[in-house]
């Protein structure tokens, strides 16, 4: 007989994992929440076409693509930014800026399976769409601390850059977007060799030096590394221009007097072809990659048909936030509810068991009811290995009285109670 397993790639949640992607996932909206975003829901599955414009070649190639049974090419999305934008270039077009989207769920990439690598994960993803202001890459860069904060991570490090300073040189050495692209990919995968060269076969030997040195400037002295790069583009207007609006969103940043590690990295670049601006990513010292990433990304929007429209947005990996907490040996913080195992004594007593659950669901007091018509001590046994807190045995003797038998389980003691009274002896933790 065949085994069913998993298809290579995908996982299995148990309680305890779902336990935890949930409630990142609910700290997620609460920042959402804090910050104004509201809540969209997208579907999973979207045109190829659409998911293709601006991903990236990396991401590009890794789509679940295929033929729908009408025969559209369609693919399981590979990241929120191309359907919220989606959205706001069409059914969201008219509504009045900024629009501050928000949304969770799944994404696919037919990656190959590694440590914190999956072809299904999480993401919390936010989107500003409408302002061009450094307030808003600011905001953006807020947001995802306090995400981190809020899950209690520790020593969050962010590594900034900004694209229109690589961008900035070449387009002003006239070389053309689709090579720009390959570059940045290069540059994303470290490929700094590869990068030299492919600049080189592009006929503009001119700026190697100044792309050497860019890729040697980073590190946490933030006003200094600032300095370094403006020297090294001097010349390359849109480079100084692009360093200059890094220099002012960061000042945004430390003036709300949050203090953010930062290291500053001149040869940055994100796999997402999309990117005109600043872009980010967020580490912890434990685990070598990222938690989250984003960027500033003007065009998209216009290039799917809307306005033209400024946006800047983040998104955060649930999957590898739930790692680095446990990295981190992070607890949740849960108020835990007394939860509530009833045992009829024999069969008969099973509707009476049933009333006394709905009532106690009603009060809001989590019940599992005995189904498999256990003895009374293997029940107890039962519910003990299932860390229930209180055990209701409903007998015919207390019945008679309109009683029941309640064992606090963790104490191991037992009192008799008036049905009457259950709630408020459970609730009131008087036993
Ligand atoms: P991106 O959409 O590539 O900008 O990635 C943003 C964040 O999503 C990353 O920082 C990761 O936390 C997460 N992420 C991206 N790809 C994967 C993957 N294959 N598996 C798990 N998490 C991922």
């Amino acid at each position: 007989m065949t085994i069913f397993r998993t298809a290579r790639g995908m996982r299995d949640f148990l309680p305890e994992g779902a336990k935890m992607m949930k409630y990142i996932e609910g700290k997620a909206r609460r920042v959402a929440q804090l910050y104004g975003y509201k809540e969209i829901i997208t579907p999973v599955v979207e045109s190829y076409e659409l998911l293709a414009a601006k991903a990236g070649e990396e991401v590009r190639s890794r789509m679940y693509a295929f033929k729908d049974l009408g025969g559209r090419k369609v693919a399981l999305r590979p990241e929120f930014t191309a359907s919220v934008a989606r959205l706001v270039a069409t059914t969201l077009r008219n509504e009045p800026k900024p629009l501050r989207l928000f949304c969770v769920g799944s994404l696919y990439r037919y990656d190959e399976p590694q440590k914190g690598r999956f072809r299904e994960f999480w993401q919390s993803n936010y989107e500003l769409m409408g302002s061009s202001k450094p307030e808003g890459d600011a905001e953006i860069i807020m947001l995802t601390n306090s995400l981190m904060k809020s899950v209690g991570l520790k020593n969050c490090v962010f590594k900034v850059g900004h694209v229109g300073v690589l961008r900035g040189i070449l387009s002003q050495e006239n070389v053309e977007e689709q090579v720009q692209n390959e570059i940045m990919q290069l540059m994303d995968k470290k490929q700094y060799e590869a990068t030299l060269k492919l600049v080189e076969d592009a006929g503009t030997s001119k700026c190697l030096a100044t792309l050497k040195k860019l890729m040697e400037t980073k590190g946490s002295k933030v006003s200094q590394i600032l300095k370094t790069m403006e020297q090294q583009v001097e010349g390359y207007e849109r480079a100084v221009d692009a360093v200059g609006n890094l220099r002012e969103i960061l000042k945004l940043v430390s003036e709300t007097g949050e203090k953010i590690d930062m290291i500053v990295e001149a040869g940055f670049a994100r796999g997402l072809e999309y990117y005109t601006g600043m872009i980010f990513e967020v580490y912890v010292p434990e685990m070598d990659i990222s938690l989250g990433g984003g960027g500033r990304y003007d065009r998209l929007i216009e290039l799917f048909g809307g306005e033209p429209t400024p946006a800047v947005g983040v998104a955060h990996g649930i999957d590898r936030i739930m790692m680095a907490m446990q990295k981190q040996k992070t607890s949740l913080r849960i108020e835990e509810e007394k939860r509530v195992m009833i045992i009829p004594v024999k069969e008969e007593l099973n509707r009476e068991a049933l009333k006394i659950s709905r009532m106690l669901r009603e009060a809001g007091i989590p019940v599992e009811i005995e189904v498999m018509g256990r003895k009374m001590s293997k029940a107890l046994e039962d519910a003990d290995r299932r860390n229930i807190d209180y055990a209701i045995i409903v007998g015919e003797k207390e019945l008679k009285n309109g009683a029941v038998v309640i064992r606090n389980l963790r104490k191991r003691e037992q009192k008799t109670v008036k049905i009457e009274n259950i709630i408020e002896t459970i609730k009131g933790n008087k036993l």
